[in-house]
């Protein structure tokens, strides 16, 4: 047997600061990164083309990065439950390495590819938990259960020392020209454009691909937007968050570097702001983890609601509502913004995901499932935990204790846009309407005159009426 391992990345595209990659290079200098495209996950109904560009980008980019380390990464086309095993017999590979992920999927994929390379006699090293800071057997309550409030797990998660980074790739060997050959017959392949894939994505990509842009980014955003992170995160016009999700998603930028870049903020900036926005920008962190671990704990998650009083809820079917809601066109500017911005650049403020979600299921009345599926469809940083957890969230049918938590679109856009300037950006035909139109939503008629915008679709009030009714019922019968 060769000293070869070939290293699976999955959610982890990149070489520096990967717990599993490290622990590969430690037990060789011969190691070679392997892709596998999907087809399981590329044929699914809720893949965004902006998502899939983004990969094949930071794909590219990761290619590059093995190349400078001395490697290569190898792109592979198939069922991974397959094409992983056969490529390493083909190689004659030493070992099989990755970095276990949470989502049900992948631990059902998983469990099988390692019951085949036991059975070829190839080993295989699985167990690093690089995406999170800390596993999900690391946080436990005090009866050894999973957390399914925040705020306590945010309290224990909080309370433990963090990793440091680990090393960069470096020093590597290369497969010979014959391995290479090998690779081929077992179906290594040049990495496809997204297009080749059937993904068209013809906007611009607002976030970078690579690890490089993703380390820039946070390094700018911790130099400075996290100062004023807990005033500004609220205010959609403003760019005051850091828009390192789609990096955290694909694993482009290691959570340990990211938590350590905050420690660095906390240690330069003492005033009393900043320490108040690097906290605030932590906790987002730990809600990430939050979700990672309850789709781990609960993977019935993925499936529906989690609260029984929202498992049958009467939803209602309205397609022309839902199409309306999707397209920008609800008359409610502040969610028609932001569905427009989400269609556009394949990106929403967090703001602005909390009062579309709220108005999709509060306002329509409308199974939080098909926004769930549609916010897939479209999000560059699309991922099943975070917007999963949204989703639940907004629609009061999750974890979270609260039961009912609906949003007034009016004054959502009064508060946090209340210069118009997001709804003036992303709603067109609005751009030259007064303010107060445009964040009350109550444009007049003579307003209207020549402008192609919807009326109102629902009357907010009714509905959050009807929405509450109907919950009192399902709580009674439940
Ligand atoms: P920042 O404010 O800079 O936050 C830093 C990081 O913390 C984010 O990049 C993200 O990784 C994490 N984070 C922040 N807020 C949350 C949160 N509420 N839940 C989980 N992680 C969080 N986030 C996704 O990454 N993918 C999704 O598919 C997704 N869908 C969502 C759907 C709904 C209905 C809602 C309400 C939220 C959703 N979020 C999702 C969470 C959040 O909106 C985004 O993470 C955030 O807007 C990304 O922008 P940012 O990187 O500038 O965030």
């Amino acid at each position: 047997m060769s000293d070869l391992i070939l290293f699976w990345h999955r959610r982890d595209l990149r070489i520096s600061d990967n717990t599993g990659l490290a622990a590969a290079r430690e037990q060789s200098p011969k190691v070679v990164g392997v892709f596998c495209l999907d087809p399981n996950i590329l044929e699914r109904d809720d893949v965004a083309p902006a998502r899939m560009t983004y990969m094949i980008g930071c794909l590219q980019i990761l290619q590059q990065r093995y190349a400078e380390a001395g490697s290569q990464l190898l792109i592979l086309h198939g069922d991974p439950i397959a094409a992983i095993p056969a490529l390493a017999v083909a190689l004659n590979a030493k070992a099989v390495f990755w970095n276990w992920d949470v989502e049900p999927y992948s631990q059902i994929r998983d469990r099988s590819i390692i019951d085949t390379l036991k059975e070829k006699g190839i080993e295989f090293l699985t167990q690093n938990w690089d995406q999170l800071l800390h596993s999900p057997e690391e946080i436990r309550t005090g009866n050894n259960s999973p957390y399914t409030v925040y705020t306590p797990f945010w309290k224990n998660w909080s309370s433990k020392p963090k990793a440091k980074s680990v090393e960069t790739l470096q020093n590597t060997e290369a497969l010979t020209k014959a391995e290479q050959e090998t690779a081929q017959k077992a179906g290594a392949i040049e990495l496809p454009s997204a297009k080749d894939l059937g993904f068209i994505w013809d906007g611009e990509l607002v976030i970078s691909p690579g690890e490089a842009a993703a380390q820039s980014r946070l390094e700018e955003f911790t130099n400075q937007a996290i100062i004023e992170y807990q005033e500004q995160r609220n205010f959609p016009a403003v760019d005051g968050t850091s828009q390192l999700s789609a990096a955290l998603k694909f694993g482009v930028i290691g959570i340990r570097t990211v938590w350590q870049a905050t420690i660095a903020a906390q240690e330069n900036s003492r005033s009393e702001e900043a320490q108040a926005g690097i906290r605030t920008w932590q906790q987002e962190l730990a809600w990430r983890e939050f979700y990672q671990q309850a789709m781990y704990n609960f993977p019935e998650l993925a499936e529906g609601a989690y609260r029984d009083t929202f498992k049958n809820f009467p939803w209602e079917t309205n397609e022309e509502n839902f199409q309306a809601w999707c397209e920008g066109r609800t008359g409610y500017p502040i969610v028609d913004a932001a569905m427009r911005q989400l269609n556009e650049i394949g990106w929403m403020h967090n703001r602005c995901r909390m009062i579309v979600a709220s108005f999709l299921t509060k306002d329509l009345l409308i199974n939080p499932q098909l926004g769930e599926k549609y916010f897939m469809q479209k999000l560059i940083d699309g991922d099943l935990s975070a917007n999963n957890g949204g989703w639940q969230w907004s629609a009061s049918s999750g974890m979270d204790p609260k039961p009912v938590r609906i949003f007034n679109p009016a004054s959502q856009a009064q508060k946090f846009d209340p210069e118009g300037e997001y709804i003036r950006q992303w709603v067109s035909e609005l751009r030259s309407m007064d303010t107060e139109y445009l964040v009350t939503g109550k444009i007049p008629p003579l307003e209207r005159h020549g402008i192609d915008y919807p009326e109102p679709i629902v009357d907010h009030k009714k509905q959050q009426k009807q929405f509450k009714q109907l919950y009192q019922q399902q709580k009674a019968s439940t």
